[in-house]
């Protein structure tokens, strides 16, 4: 149903290796990018080679994507989209492409009345916020006119802590959440959520009951049918609906917003991907830069009812990625994997993660 390549585990900077922030989810309803730091696309492609090397089915083509998904505007979440959106343009590319990502209505009215200008400081308004990044970089050269492909640059206001279904949903098949967080500037992580299915239509006993093939028909259709006398309630000849697979992405945040509650969002998800960026013994620090430890982001899998969680996002003071585990493990009962670059999970149609290792040859399975 859904599968998440990590390729990039580094909060800031590059450091012991990892690369800064960058996803690429698969889903039913295609390929999505969460975050985009310097260097996305060749990652993307290095990844994709290194799959299909090994024999693996699973694909990170760049080509193939439909949405980008950005958490905030920081530069080591979206410096590499760019250059990443200039090669599809070179490329030919002629599907439209969708960039979205949180901002405020003050920003967005501002950058509309001074596009591709920076805010002065009294304005109050960041300089990373997406409005300004976004009118920036439409004046560098990926204006719509200038591109082989149509881009949709959509900016959802952040306006207080409530999750929110995306008023833009460029995933056939799949609800998009926006889930607000602390990061300083206005930020969001995302949810995704595959629709739920409808339970199986009892055939069967409809033919049993004797019922003509337009009566079983309009049963399997919903509608209720009135036999003899009796009514037959098409509800009652269907099953328990398939609930919906779900996978939610923290974004850079700090402990605390109400979106990290099961009861504000629209169903628990199976995995987690939640910044990590330090160890509790740098509580104070993570608080003060809107940031979480590993115990946040366990206390955040727990309130959402997550049943694994996996962390990313490390700042380069942490080398051994063991300790998180360990202190995450003490919030929160599910599983727990640190994420390294290029690891990827994924989540079946029941619900089942797993986590794929990246080592030197291809990538080693475990369930979580
Ligand atoms: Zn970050």
């Amino acid at each position: 149903m859904f599968e998440l390549h990590v390729l990039g585990t580094s909060s800031a900077r590059f450091a012991h290796g990892r690369s800064v922030s960058g996803s690429v989810l698969n889903t039913p309803g295609g390929l999505a990018i969460i975050d985009c730091g310097e260097g996305m696309q060749k990652r993307m492609i290095d990844h994709n080679r290194a799959l299909k090397s090994s024999g693996l089915e699973n694909r990170t083509r760049i080509s193939r994507t439909r949405a980008i998904f950005l958490t905030h505007g920081h530069l080591d979440h979206t410096w590499g989209l760019l250059p990443m959106l200039q090669t599809l343009d070179l490329d030919g590319r002629r599907n439209p492409m969708v960039v979205m990502g949180p901002s405020t209505r003050e920003a967005i009215d501002w950058a509309t009345r001074h596009p591709g200008e920076t805010p002065p400081e009294e304005s109050g308004i960041s300089s990373t916020d997406l409005a300004i990044l976004f009118s920036q970089w439409q004046a560098i050269g990926t204006k719509d006119d200038d591109s082989s492909y149509p881009i949709d640059w959509v900016l959802i206001p952040i306006d207080g802590d409530m999750p929110f279904k995306s008023p833009i949903q460029p995933l056939e098949g799949i609800t998009v959440t926006i889930v607000p967080t602390h990061h300083g500037v206005p930020s969001c992580g995302y949810h995704f959520e595959t629709n739920r299915k409808r339970g199986r239509f009892d055939r069967e006993r409809a033919t049993t009951l004797g019922l003509s093939d337009e009566q079983v028909g309009k049963l399997a259709q919903g509608e209720d049918l009135l036999v003899d006398g009796q009514t037959l309630t098409a509800a009652s000849f269907r099953g328990e609906p398939h609930p919906g697979c779900s996978i939610m992405i923290s974004g850079d945040t700090a402990h605390g917003p109400i979106g990290f509650d099961a009861a504000n969002l629209p169903s628990p998800p199976q995995l987690l991907l939640h910044e990590a960026t330090f160890l509790a013994d740098q509580q104070e620090r993570a608080t003060q830069y809107y940031h979480s430890t590993a115990s946040d982001a366990a206390r955040h899998a727990t309130s959402c009812k997550a049943s694994t969680l996996a962390l990313t996002h490390y700042s380069s003071r942490i080398e051994r990625l063991s300790p998180l585990v360990s202190e995450a493990r003490e919030h929160f009962s599910g599983g727990v994997a640190a994420t390294q670059d290029g690891d990827w999970f994924a989540i079946d149609a029941n619900g089942d993660v797993s986590h794929h290792v990246r080592v030197e040859n291809g990538w080693n399975k475990k369930n979580l």
